[in-house]
């Protein structure tokens, strides 16, 4: 009952605190040079809070559209009237505003979508762009609720253009409600801490943020009224890890701001004003931290600003602490007094940081006792705000930039006035005519540049800064393509691999060799360095850089970065700590791989490859396709790698990309070998051959063996017509695979290396059969050995052993599902080989 009494009246103290700050903040509000507020779709102006969004006329807005379609709903329970009304966009459109200050600006949108008389907006999905920066990709707002999005975004002209473009998958985009404001220069500082590792991040100025989480850590909910800025603040207890360690604690007294740095714009005072400090009492341990948990992107570098102000000290000098992000230190022994020289005085420390736990996705923040001796255990938070950075494309959403081809500008003002003078429907046929126009062009371009790569090194004139996530340094891009993934500096490459320690080593291919190598935040890395002299050299290169930035996937081994500096080319991937799917299979003394990890790994390669055919409009046919491409991580998942030899797939209008012969022996698709003819079922031909090797354990061509069998397809496939695959199986997984399992295992590999490609399926064909083989094998394993004793294989090692002893099966066998190394031609590329066959030099 005290208890309640005691969280009522701290409650009351704590409504208190911000009706106080609610009437003070209002008479020292930063005054906005540009704001904008549109309540959109609305035909009238709507006050919220005393401030006024005026009613979306196109006339005063300059407003792209391809109809003028006002959206209403009369449904009661929105939690704003700004939610009531919509403007309904049926295809690319944009709002473009004048403005009058260059720099920051908040950019806020509002969306709710509800069923109006002729359009349901839960269908939308769309991507909303400023500039160049992707606000929204693909983005389908939450059927049931409303969302609002904030952006600071610095803006470098005297015209911000917001666009929005309805996705393929729906024809409708909408939105509610848009601030454009100014925010102050001196909101974000030029620099913030990094802590992985130690340094500072010097560019703040050239990136967008998204407001991810902005809390008033010990207090209650700040609403854009109390705040200088329009800024929502929300409570900390949803976030805090282990409710008990913390305790809320008010100040009623006037702040100190003279000394911390910090201004009334910087956070409210009821920021300031409200704290958690460490819950020490009746804990006989004081060892603890306070923790607070935030679920974030893991592919975006967050900046996060921490809000303190001493108003639990009863005197200066008193209070040291320690801050961390994740498991890192963030700051060690914090001494505020030190700092502002005062007690409560607001101050705020910013960081850059990426997410430390990336298999969770979580943010975590932490503040503990420090471990000076005789200081009183405590540690303080006020506030914490956490934006989500953009990437390098440009995007705060996803890992596409924005398509230039739709950005409407100044390119759009002329559309709207000739829209106006001819009227809605002749502007409705020039949208459609310029967006066809505009398609085209930029295909056509896309084309042109995937040819004309501009050479690398390229410092000049036309860079563009972007900066590493994995370092602290801002590095400069090639001008070539801004679009590419983190470029890394070559000191950073050599201090990453040791000075390319030879010792640290792990492969060698056929563009160079390849090191593990660990950057300055711990990750391990795979550095490919190109070797000058190499066949595949530099277009292999840009094409894997180019390809890899577009196409993330589980499935697909993540490029993080390159170098091309000092006309190096060096390519930086994520480490994948098993190697090869072929040292697996054969040739090392690695153990076995069960049936089932090996279905878990062809279906995940095939997951792969289906993205790779199907992930973007044109599709992208790999080339390579085979076991040593396959890589394995920490935890024997699959994931395709070398897009070297890449090629976009087919236009619409072809069926196939002519193209000189390409890929490994063995694993080549005998109509692509003979006519020269692209198509996505290349891949599947060499999926097939790579499921035959996965089955038996051997190389796909072994020169040594009988003539019938040294090429691994046609062999198996003799033996699969026969309807006696199981005879030529690894003979580790005797005794361990499903009839059922093998025999679909067997018709899809047989299919995928028909003759013809029409015959062959698709890989989203293979990998549904493939989930079949597996679940049949599951099904199997469970039932009860005589339950269904034709379906199980457990007969097969019996067979197997009566076999053993034909001459057929034994020399099948020969070191083969065993550590024994064979004379293998799989690596071997055609092109390598094709030049030296026809090569005239020397012969
Ligand atoms: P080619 O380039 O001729 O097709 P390849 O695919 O074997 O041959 P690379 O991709 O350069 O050549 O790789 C060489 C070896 O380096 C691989 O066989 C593998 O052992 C190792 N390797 C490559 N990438 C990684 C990675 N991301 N993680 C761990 N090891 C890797």
């Amino acid at each position: 009952m005290a208890k309640t009494i005691r969280e009522a009246g701290s409650f009351l103290l704590l409504f208190g605190v911000v009706f106080l700050f609610s009437l003070s903040t209002r008479s020292l509000s930063f005054t906005p040079v540009d704001n904008y507020l549109i309540d959109c779709g609305s035909s009238a102006n709507t006050t919220i809070d005393g401030r006024v969004f005026v009613a979306d006329d196109r006339n005063s807005f300059d407003v792209i559209a391809p109809s003028d379609i006002l959206a209403s709903t009369s449904l009661n329970s929105l939690s704003s009237a700004l939610y009531s009304t919509a403007r309904v966009l049926t295809g690319p459109s944009s709002y473009s505003f004048s403005i009058q200050k260059q720099g920051y600006h908040w950019i806020r949108l509002y969306f709710f979508p509800f069923v109006a008389q002729n359009y349901n907006l839960k269908t939308a999905i769309f991507t909303v762009s400023a500039e160049k920066i992707v606000l929204l990709q693909d983005f389908q707002p939450p059927s049931d609720s409303s969302i609002l999005k904030e952006y600071l975004i610095n803006v470098t002209s005297d015209r911000l253009v917001l666009t929005f473009r309805p996705s393929i998958q729906s024809p409708l985009a909408f939105i509610n409600a848009i601030e454009v404001i100014s925010a102050p220069d001196e909101l974000i500082h030029a620099s913030a801490r990094t802590v992985l590792p130690v340094g500072s991040f010097n560019t703040l100025s050239e990136q967008a943020f998204e407001t991810m989480f902005r809390v008033n850590i010990g207090g209650p909910m700040v609403t854009p009224a109390n705040d200088t800025l329009g800024r929502t603040w929300i409570p900390d207890q949803g976030f805090l890890l282990e409710k008990s360690t913390a305790k809320s604690k008010s100040f009623t007294g006037n702040l100190n701001y003279r000394r911390g740095g910090a201004t009334q714009d910087t956070a409210p005072d009821a920021v300031y004003s409200t704290a958690e400090e460490m819950n020490s009492a009746n804990v006989a341990n004081t060892n603890f931290n306070i923790t607070w948990n935030f679920t974030v992107d893991p592919n975006f570098t967050y900046f996060l600003r921490m809000h303190f102000c001493d108003i639990v000290s009863t005197a200066l000098n008193l209070l040291y602490f320690n801050v961390y992000i994740g498991d890192w230190s963030a700051s060690r022994d914090l001494d505020l007094s030190a700092l502002t020289s005062s007690l409560a005085s607001p101050y705020f420390i910013d960081f850059v940081t990426p997410v430390t736990d990336k298999s969770s996705s979580s943010m975590r923040v932490s503040i503990g006792p420090s471990s000076i001796p005789g200081v009183d255990p405590n540690a303080i938070l006020n506030g914490l705000e956490i934006m989500k950075m953009n990437n390098s494309v440009g995007s705060l959403d996803g890992l596409f930039a924005a398509n230039p081809s739709l950005v409407i500008g100044s390119k759009g003002k002329v559309g709207l006035i000739l829209g106006l003078a001819l009227g809605s429907s002749a502007l409705v046929l020039l949208l459609i005519l310029g967006l066809l126009f505009c398609k085209r062009r930029s295909m056509k371009l896309k084309k042109h540049q995937s040819k004309s790569w501009i050479p690398f090194s390229v410092n000049g004139a036309n860079s563009h800064s972007t900066v590493s996530k994995f370092s602290n340094a801002t590095t400069v891009s090639s001008g070539l393509n801004s679009s590419l993934g983190f470029r890394f500096s070559f000191a950073e490459i050599q201090e990453a691999t040791n000075n390319f320690d030879e010792n640290w080593v792990i492969g060698v291919g056929g563009f160079g060799k390849v090191y593990k190598g660990t950057l300055r935040d711990g990750t391990q890395v795979a550095v490919k360095r190109g070797n000058p002299r190499s066949q595949q050299g530099l277009t292999e290169f840009q094409t894997e850089i180019e390809m890899l930035s577009k196409f993330r996937h589980r499935h697909l081994v993540s490029l993080i970065g390159y170098c091309d500096e000092r006309n190096e080319m060096i390519l930086v991937y994520e480490y994948m700590a098993n190697g090869t799917l072929k040292n697996h299979l054969y040739g090392s003394e690695l153990p076995p791989l069960s049936w089932k990890q090996r279905l878990e790994i062809c279906i995940g390669s095939a997951r792969g490859l289906h993205y790779l055919h199907t992930g973007s409009a044109q599709g992208i046919i790999h080339r390579d396709v085979k076991s040593a491409n396959i890589l394995l991580d920490e935890n024997l998942m699959a994931k395709v790698a070398d897009f070297g030899l890449s090629k976009t797939g087919p236009d619409l209008d072809q069926t196939h990309v002519s193209t000189a012969v390409k890929g490994s022996f063995g694993y080549l698709d005998p109509e692509y070998f003979r006519r020269q003819q692209l198509t996505e079922k290349s891949d599947v031909y060499s999926f097939g051959v790579v499921m035959l090797e996965v089955l038996c354990a051997r190389p796909v061509i072994d020169p040594t063996l009988p003539r019938e069998k040294v090429n691994l397809a046609e062999w198996a496939m003799k033996w699969q017509k026969k309807g006696q695959l199981d005879q030529i199986i690894d003979l580790r997984l005797v005794g361990q695979i499903s009839a059922d399992s093998l025999r679909k295992f067997g018709e899809t590999a047989d299919k995928c290396l028909a003759e013809y490609g029409v015959d062959r399926p698709t890989m989203g064909d293979v990998l549904w059969n493939l989930e079949y083989a597996l679940q049949l094998q599951e099904t199997a394993m469970r039932s009860e050995p005589d339950e269904d004793s034709t379906n199980r294989i457990a007969e097969l090692p019996l067979r197997i052993t009566q076999l053993g002893a034909s001459e057929e099966n034994d020399e099948g066998r020969e070191g083969y599902g065993s550590a024994g190394p064979a004379d293998d031609l799989s690596d071997v590329s055609t092109s390598k080989v094709f030049s030296q066959l026809f090569s005239t030099e020397g012969r």
